[in-house]
């Protein structure tokens, strides 16, 4: 079976950064200046040219796909129920057509098989980011991903850090303001370093978390604390996790990982030393291997790799030089 390379290729051959991330893409204009409108959810609602992305708890509305795009969003006129939701103002595209995200307190559908669907409209279903982030196109993706992280962040920001009193959403859904004392609050993003660590042989540190299945295998990641660089960080998330001191750590690229509220900053870090000396709080094992191992681990189902849109199964594609299924096919990647 021919290797496909990972999708990191740069006309600058010293730059090997990760590009097009499945939750990094978008590319609308967030036209930040016509939040402070009053009136411009209500606005919006009203003009029948603005496209609504409904989100009902994590799911959005998915299709069949154009151009290349295994799936597309369903994207629609406004309707009256839409009022009874909290408005986001998403953006505008390059031909002026406004997305307003409309969070819905009604349920999802449960999902409709793909495979039985022979009614018109079945191949419309209601997934979740993870499982649709990869198919959608880049605009699509960028609405998703944007969408999800906002509704998260009101959905657990409803009292003032301050007082204690209620917030209400306010500047199309991108602040909210305290009924007692006025003071705005802006949505909030939790970076984390997520990094792969290179030996001296050329191995790759694989880790599995304390409370992960059997065979689930990542790199390793953490969050950045107060008064910590990105670099800081990884070298003590390396130290932490499995005792080993780094030489360097490299920037790939980052994206956003709105499970609730993180943005995923990605490294490569090369150490001099070998000997892992696990924290079991953290990790239930960790292991260095080679390319050659991690494509038979692959191959033989003893290992399972992170999940399509994560920055983790890229940044290991990026020390394997191809992409995992082209070594072991779609059945070894967890969703
Ligand atoms: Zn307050």
């Amino acid at each position: 079976m021919p290797l496909t390379p990972p999708r990191t290729t740069s006309p600058d051959p010293q730059d090997d950064r990760l590009r097009d991330l499945a939750l990094a893409r978008g590319g609308l204009d967030r036209v930040a200046h016509e939040r402070t409108r009053p009136s411009v959810v209500e606005d919006l609602l009203a003009d029948p040219s603005t496209r609504v992305v409904e989100l009902r708890g994590e799911r959005l509305r998915v299709g069949s796909g154009a151009d290349g795009d295994d799936l597309a969003l369903h994207l629609r006129a406004p309707v009256e129920a839409d009022r009874a939701g909290l408005g986001l103002h998403l953006g505008r595209g390059p031909d002026g057509t406004a997305y307003l995200g409309v969070v819905s307190s009604t349920p999802a559908p449960e999902p409709v098989p793909k495979a039985g669907a022979d009614e018109p409209g079945d191949a419309e279903t209601w997934l979740t980011l993870r499982q649709a982030g990869e198919a959608l196109g880049a605009r699509d993706a960028g609405l998703f991903t944007t969408a999800l992280a906002l509704a998260n962040w009101h959905a657990t920001h409803r009292h003032c850090p301050r007082c204690g009193a209620e917030t209400e959403p306010t500047q199309a859904g991108w602040v909210r303001r305290c009924v007692r004392d006025g003071s705005e609050h802006y949505p909030r993003t939790d970076p984390a370093v997520i990094m792969s660590v290179i030996d001296p042989h050329d191995r790759l540190l694989l880790g599995r978390g304390a409370h992960w299945p059997e065979g689930r295998f990542s790199v390793l990641a953490g969050f950045v604390e107060p008064g910590e660089s990105f670099e800081a960080a990884v070298a003590r998330e390396v130290a932490e996790e499995v005792g080993i001191h780094i030489d360097d750590a490299r920037f790939l690229g980052n994206q956003p990982w709105p499970f609730p509220s993180s943005l995923m900053v990605g490294y490569a870090a090369t150490t001099s030393e070998s000997e892992l000396r696990p924290d079991p709080a953290e990790i239930a094992e960790a292991r260095w291997v080679t390319r050659e191992e991690y494509r038979e681990l692959l191959s033989s189902n003893e290992i399972r790799t992170p999940s399509g849109i994560s920055i983790a199964k890229r940044i290991i594609e990026h020390w394997l030089g191809a992409t995992v299924e082209s070594v072991a096919g779609p059945s070894v990647v967890d969703r």
